[in-house]
C-alpha cells in the first residue's frame, strides 16, 4: 500500500546522505511520526507501545513541556555567557537533588559531553591521566567517553583497542560473569587489585574510575553488594576521583532510588546525567564539588555554546516539575515492581527466560539457551524483538551478547501498558520464534 511504499522509499534514502555507522532499530523499521505518553504511531496509523525510550521519561508529546519550551523560545534563547535567572535556578535545583557537597554544576548537551568533561575534571584534579573503567560498559561517542567504552556489542575490538591510559577491569556481571551472585564483591575486587598495582608501579598515578552505578549496558544488572564502596576507597586512596555515570539509571528511573549509587550506599565525587533530564531536549550535566570543579581552572575556562541555554534550563526545570506533579518516580516504582513480578513469572514457564534484572522501570530480561551454561540466546532475542514489533511493542536487546531485553519505557507507563507488554511477550514465548 501507499504509506508502506513511501516508508520503504524514505528508508532507502538513508543510504545517500546519512552516514552509514548511524544504526537504526529494525531491518524494515516503521516510520514513526507521532507519539503520546508511552505510545508511538507510524504513518499507517499503527500504535506501538514504546518500552525502550529511556530519554522520554515524561512520555511523548507532553503539552506542558512543549508549551514551556515554546514560550521560552519566543522570549529568549542565548548562550550561557549571558546573565539570566534560569541557569542559576536549574543549577540550584540539580544541586538540591544531589548528596551534600556535590553542589556545583556544569551544563552540557548530552551524556557523551558530560562524561567527557567528567574525565577531564578527574585528570585535571589528580594531575594523572590513567582511568579505571569496566568491561561491558558504554559511556558515549566523544573521543574520551569512547575511550572508556568497552562494550563489544558496539565495537568487537573495543577491549583491545583502548588508549594506554584506559585500564578496563573484569565485568562485575553478577549473573553471567566470572563470579555470580550478590556476594562476590571481594572476588571481583581481587581481579582489580593487580590492575591498580600495575598503575602504581607505572608511577604516573590514577586519575579516577568511571562506571554506571547499576550495570545498565549489561542489562540493568546490580553490581555486587559493596563493590562500589570498596573500589571507591581504593581509587580515592590513590588520589583518584570516582565518577558515577547516571545517564541511564539515575534521575528516578529506578523507582526505589533517585540515584543509582544510593543502592550501593556510596557518594561519588562526580555525577554525570543526560537523557531523561531533558526528556529528549539535548541536555546533560556534571555535578561535583566546588573544589573539583575549580581544578579545571588550571586549564582555562569552560564554555559550551548551547549548554545551559535559557531554553535548555527551562526544559530541564519543567521536566523536574512534571516529574513531581505526576509522581513519576513513584510510578516507576509501583509499575516497575508489578512488571518485574510479571516477568519473573515467565521464568517458571519458559526455559529461555533466564533471569530478570533491575528495578523500577529499568529492567532486563535475559534469554539463555541453557540455564546451566548460560549460553546467550542472541538470535532468539533478535527474533523475539522482531515479533514484538508485529504485535505492537518496541523492544530492543542490550549487553555484550545482545541477549537481554532492555526494558526502559517512559516513566508514565501505566499498569495496563505494563500488562500488555508482559502479555505480548508471553504470547511470543508460547508461539516460539
Ligand atoms: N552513558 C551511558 C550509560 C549511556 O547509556 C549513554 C547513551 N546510551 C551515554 C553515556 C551517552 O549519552 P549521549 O547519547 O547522550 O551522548
Amino acid at each position: 500500500d501507499a504509506p508502506q511504499a513511501e516508508t520503504a522509499a524514505l528508508f532507502a534514502r538513508r543510504r545517500a546522505h546519512l552516514a552509514r555507522p548511524q544504526k537504526n532499530y529494525y531491518a524494515a523499521p516503521p516510520q514513526i511520526e507521532r507519539g503520546w505518553k508511552e505510545h508511538l504511531f507510524d504513518v499507517e496509523g499503527r500504535a506501538y507501545l514504546d518500552m525502550v525510550n529511556n530519554v522520554t521519561i515524561l512520555g511523548h508529546g507532553h503539552p506542558k513541556l512543549a508549551a514551556a519550551i515554546h514560550a521560552q523560545w519566543l522570549r529568549l534563547n542565548t548562550n550561557s555567557r549571558f546573565h539570566y535567572a534560569a541557569i542559576m535556578e536549574f543549577s540550584e535545583r540539580l544541586a538540591a537533588l544531589s548528596p551534600d557537597g556535590l553542589d556545583v554544576v556544569f551544563l552540557v548537551n548530552s551524556g557523551s559531553e558530560a562524561n567527557d568533561l567528567a574525565l577531564r575534571l578527574a585528570q585535571a584534579h589528580s594531575g594523572a591521566r590513567n582511568m579505571l573503567c569496566l568491561l561491558e560498559a558504554y559511556h558515549g561517542w566523544s573521543a574520551a567517553s569512547d575511550a572508556v567504552s568497552t562494550s563489544i556489542a558496539d565495537n568487537p575490538q573495543a577491549p583491545t583497542t583502548r588508549p594506554d591510559w584506559v585500564h578496563a577491569v573484569i565485568s562485575p556481571n553478577t549473573y553471567r560473569g566470572a563470579f555470580r551472585g550478590p556476594d562476590t564483591a571481594a572476588n571481583y575486587l581481587s581481579a582489580v587489585t593487580p590492575v591498580l598495582e600495575a598503575i602504581d608501579a607505572g608511577g604516573n598515578g590514577l586519575a579516577g574510575f568511571i562506571c554506571e552505578s547499576v550495570y545498565g549496558n549489561a542489562g540493568g544488572i546490580p553490581l555486587p553488594d559493596g563493590y562500589l564502596r570498596e573500589i571507591y576507597a581504593q581509587v580515592r586512596a590513590r588520589g583518584g576521583l570516582c565518577i558515577a555515570d547516571e545517564v541511564q539509571v539515575g534521575y528516578g528511573r529506578l523507582g526505589h532510588y533517585f540515584w543509582g549509587f544510593e543502592q550501593q550506599g556510596v557518594v561519588p565525587d562526580i555525577i554525570t546525567i543526560a537523557k531523561g533530564m531533558g526528556n529528549g531536549h539535548p541536555l546533560g550535566a556534571v555535578i561535583t564539588t566546588r573544589e573539583i570543579a575549580q581544578s579545571l581552572e588550571k586549564e582555562g575556562t569552560f564554555f559550551s555554546s548551547t549548554g545551559g541555554s535559557p531554553v535548555s534550563c527551562i526544559a530541564g526545570m519543567t521536566v523536574l516539575d512534571i516529574m513531581a506533579e505526576e509522581k513519576l518516580q513513584e510510578n516507576a516504582r509501583t509499575v516497575g515492581d508489578h512488571l518485574k513480578a510479571r516477568l519473573a513469572a515467565l521464568i517458571d514457564r519458559h526455559p529461555i527466560a533466564g533471569a530478570v534484572h533491575g528495578m523500577g522501570l529499568y529492567l532486563g530480561l535475559e534469554f539463555v539457551r541453557d540455564r546451566t551454561t548460560l549460553e546467550p540466546a542472541t538470535e532468539e532475542t533478535a527474533a523475539i524483538c522482531d515479533r514484538l514489533l508485529e504485535l505492537g511493542v518496541i523492544m530492543q536487546p542490550t549487553g555484550d551478547h545482545q541477549n537481554v531485553l532492555k526494558i526502559k519505557p517512559p516513566l508514565c507507563l501505566s499498569i495496563d501498558s505494563a500488562d500488555f507488554f508482559a502479555d505480548m511477550l508471553e504470547k511470543v514465548l508460547e508461539e516460539g520464534w
